[in-house]
C-alpha cells in the first residue's frame, strides 16, 4: 500500500485534509494527530473499515475503540441518551481529551466490532482543529485507537507514526508533536458517581469540579488478575512496554529516592550491567551513571515526553531502565497509569 502524506513543512492545507476525508468515506485508514496523541482513523460505521485498525495495529478484538465525533448531533445518532451529568461534562470539558462510556442505541448504528459487542461505547470529541475539521470533513464519525502497534507506547510525533505505518495506511496527516502526548482520560458515569477507567490529561481534581462523586478504578494502579472482571477491556493488555526490563521508584521525599537509585545502580554496574536513567532534569546531576535521559522538570512535559523516551530505550541495549515516579497526584496519575505498565508492574515506593 503506498502511504499518502500531508505537507510536512507547512501548514496543513484545506486540500489535504479533503484528501484524506475522502480516504475514510472510502472505507480506508488515516492517521490523524489529536490533542493527546497520534490516531489511526476509520469510519466508525463501516465495520469492514474498523477491521483494517485491528488488523494494522494487532489489536485483541475484545478490546473496544473509541468514537471521535465533531458535534453534540454525531453523539445523538450513536447514544441512547446523554444523561445529567454526562451532559454537564460535556459542557465543561469537550472539545477535549475526555472519553465518556455510554449507552449505545439499540439500533446498532455503530458496528458490534468497535464496542466489542459491548451495550456501551466510548466517545470524545478532540479539540485538535485538524482532527476536528478531519471528522467534519468526513461527514462521519471516526473510531480511533491510539496509533502504535498494540503493546507499545502510543506515538506521539510524526517521525514514530512514519517508521510504524508507512505502507500500512492510506493516509497520514503530519501534525508534529501532539500537545498532551498521554491518551484521553477515560471514565463512566453510573448512579451519579464517576468511575476513571482510564486517567489522562483531566484530572481527577478537575473531575470534583463537577461533583465530589468521583472514584478511581482500581485497576488504574493494580494489576489484573486472572479471572478478574474489569470494567474497561483495555486495563487486561500489556500496554506502553519497552522489550527492555524498566523499573520505577518513587518517593515523596526525593533525597531518598535519588539515594535508592544510586544504590541499584552501583550494584548492577559493579556486576557489568548497564543502566538507563529516565529522570527529572533537575536530579540528573545527582545520578550515578552516565547513561541518563531528562525526562522533563514539570508534569506536563513529563507527560508530553514519556512515550517518545520510551519508544527509545530499546534501542540502547542495556539491562534495566530506571524510571523516576511523579506520584500520583493530578496529572501524575495518569503518568504513573503509564508507567507501571511499561515497568510490567515494577514500582518500588519508598
Ligand atoms: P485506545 O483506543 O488505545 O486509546 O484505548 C481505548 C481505551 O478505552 C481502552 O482501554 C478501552 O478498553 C477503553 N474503552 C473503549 N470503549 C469502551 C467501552 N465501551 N467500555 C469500557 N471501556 C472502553
Ligand atoms: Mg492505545
Amino acid at each position: 500500500m503506498i502511504t499518502k502524506y500531508s505537507n510536512q513543512k507547512e501548514e496543513i492545507k484545506k486540500q489535504e485534509l479533503e484528501e484524506a476525508a475522502e480516504e475514510i468515506k472510502k472505507g480506508n485508514l488515516v492517521i490523524f494527530p489529536t490533542e493527546t496523541v497520534y490516531g489511526i482513523g476509520a469510519n466508525a460505521l463501516d465495520k469492514n473499515a474498523v477491521k483494517k485498525i485491528f488488523k494494522a495495529k494487532g489489536r485483541a478484538q475484545d478490546n473496544p475503540l473509541i468514537v471521535h465525533v465533531a458535534n453534540i448531533d454525531m453523539v445523538k445518532t450513536i447514544v441512547e441518551n446523554i444523561g445529567t451529568l454526562e451532559q454537564k461534562l460535556i459542557e465543561k470539558f469537550w472539545p477535549g481529551p475526555l472519553t465518556i462510556i455510554m449507552k449505545r442505541k439499540d439500533n446498532k448504528i455503530i458496528p458490534n466490532i468497535v464496542t466489542a459487542n459491548l451495550d456501551t461505547v466510548g466517545i470524545r470529541m478532540p479539540s485538535n482543529l485538524i482532527a476536528k475539521e478531519l471528522i467534519e470533513k468526513a461527514g462521519v464519525p471516526i473510531a480511533a485507537p491510539s496509533a502504535n502497534v498494540s503493546g507499545k507506547p502510543s506515538g506521539t510525533n510524526i517521525e514514530d507514526i512514519k517508521e510504524e505505518f508507512e505502507g500500512k495506511v492510506s493516509y497520514i496527516v503530519d501534525g508534529g508533536s501532539t500537545d498532551i502526548g498521554l491518551e484521553s482520560t477515560v471514565i463512566k458515569v453510573e448512579n451519579d458517581k464517576i468511575d476513571i477507567l482510564r486517567p489522562g490529561k483531566i484530572t481527577k481534581e478537575q473531575l470534583e469540579e463537577v461533583t465530589k462523586q468521583v472514584e478511581v478504578n482500581k485497576h488504574v494502579l493494580e494489576k489484573v488478575k486472572k479471572e478478574e472482571v474489569v470494567a474497561s477491556p483495555g486495563m487486561k493488555y500489556r500496554h506502553y512496554a519497552p522489550n527492555t526490563n524498566c523499573m520505577m521508584i518513587y518517593s515523596k521525599d526525593e533525597e531518598k529516592m535519588i539515594e535508592k537509585m544510586n544504590e541499584i545502580i552501583k550494584e548492577l554496574e559493579q556486576t557489568g550491567k548497564q543502566v538507563l536513567v529516565l529522570a527529572r532534569g533537575e536530579h540528573l546531576s545527582n545520578i550515578v551513571t552516565k547513561r541518563k535521559w531528562n525526562m522533563g522538570n514539570h508534569l506536563g512535559e513529563i507527560a508530553k515526553n514519556i512515550f517518545t523516551l520510551l519508544r527509545k530505550v530499546d534501542k540502547e541495549n542495556v539491562d534495566l531502565v530506571l524510571i523516576e515516579g511523579v506520584g500520583e497526584e493530578e496529572l501524575g496519575l495518569a503518568i504513573t497509569n503509564r508507567l507501571i505498565r511499561a515497568c510490567a508492574y515494577r514500582y518500588l515506593k519508598l
